[in-house]
């Protein structure tokens, strides 16, 4: 990828203008939730609070200039502290024997996500 030299970029989120958001606008703000998904895996590590403000931010950005993301994307991260959500460092699996399906739970705020796999 491009962002491999970024270490650091000041992004900040502009304020609400009008209702109709120009095509060029959303465009701007998809390559902004790019590098900020980028930068957030890249910090998971060694900053996991900046990465989570990266996601945070790239999710105010999709909000705010309607860019939806994508399936994968979305379940990426933890919806109620914005940690990326990785099996076996920041999420954890674990198989509800109930309901028979397997639960994935974010080890930062101990929410837990039902997650289908066939
Ligand atoms: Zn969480």
């Amino acid at each position: 990828m491009l962002w491999e030299h970024v270490t650091r970029v000041q992004i900040t989120v502009p304020p609400i203008m009008r209702t109709q958001k120009p095509e060029w606008q959303k465009r701007i703000a998809e390559e902004r939730i790019e590098i900020l998904f980028h930068l957030a895996e890249k910090n998971f590590l060694k900053n996991p609070d900046r990465s989570r403000r990266y996601i945070e931010l790239a999710r105010k950005i999709g909000l705010r200039y309607n860019v939806r993301m994508s399936r994968e994307r979305k379940k990426s991260f933890c919806k109620k502290c914005n940690m990326l959500l990785k099996k076996g460092k920041s999420a954890k699996l674990e198989v509800d024997k109930k309901y028979r399906t397997i639960l994935l739970k974010c080890l930062n705020c101990n929410t837990v996500y039902r997650v289908y796999e066939k």
